[in-house]
């Protein structure tokens, strides 16, 4: 069953605060990052962890950056009509799977069999 307007309203709604919220973090990240390049470290064993902290963040705000094009992506499938239907079959991806992962393009089966094609290639 395709979404109604109202849930695809919701949706977008979702989407939006859910981006406009990483990006506020990834902006946070971004000027205490700067200001802990301003501070000295005497210490060597200081600095060493602050370099695994910062490796870590970086790490992080990749996945995030990586995630808010997810959001934009799905946003822009809600205005061309294309959100919810499954990139690989054509058929829609249940209301149920979208809740849980607003961002995804495939639906259940797709994605199974995909999971599935990944772990024949690993063997
Ligand atoms: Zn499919």
């Amino acid at each position: 069953m395709p979404l109604t307007k109202k849930q695809l309203a919701d949706f977008e709604q979702q989407l939006t605060a859910w981006r406009d919220e990483l990006e506020q973090g990834q902006h946070e990240n971004m000027h205490a990052m700067h200001e802990q390049e301003q501070s000295a470290f005497p210490d060597p064993t200081d600095q060493a962890s602050v370099e695994t902290d910062r490796s870590f963040d970086l790490r992080i705000k990749d996945r995030e950056r990586k995630l808010i094009r997810k959001i934009n992506q799905a946003l822009t499938r809600i205005k061309d009509g294309e959100f919810g239907i499954c990139e690989s079959c054509g058929g829609n991806i249940s209301v149920k799977r979208l809740q849980a992962r607003p961002v995804t393009t495939l639906c259940i089966d797709c994605k199974q069999e995909q999971e599935q094609e990944e772990r024949t290639r690993l063997d």
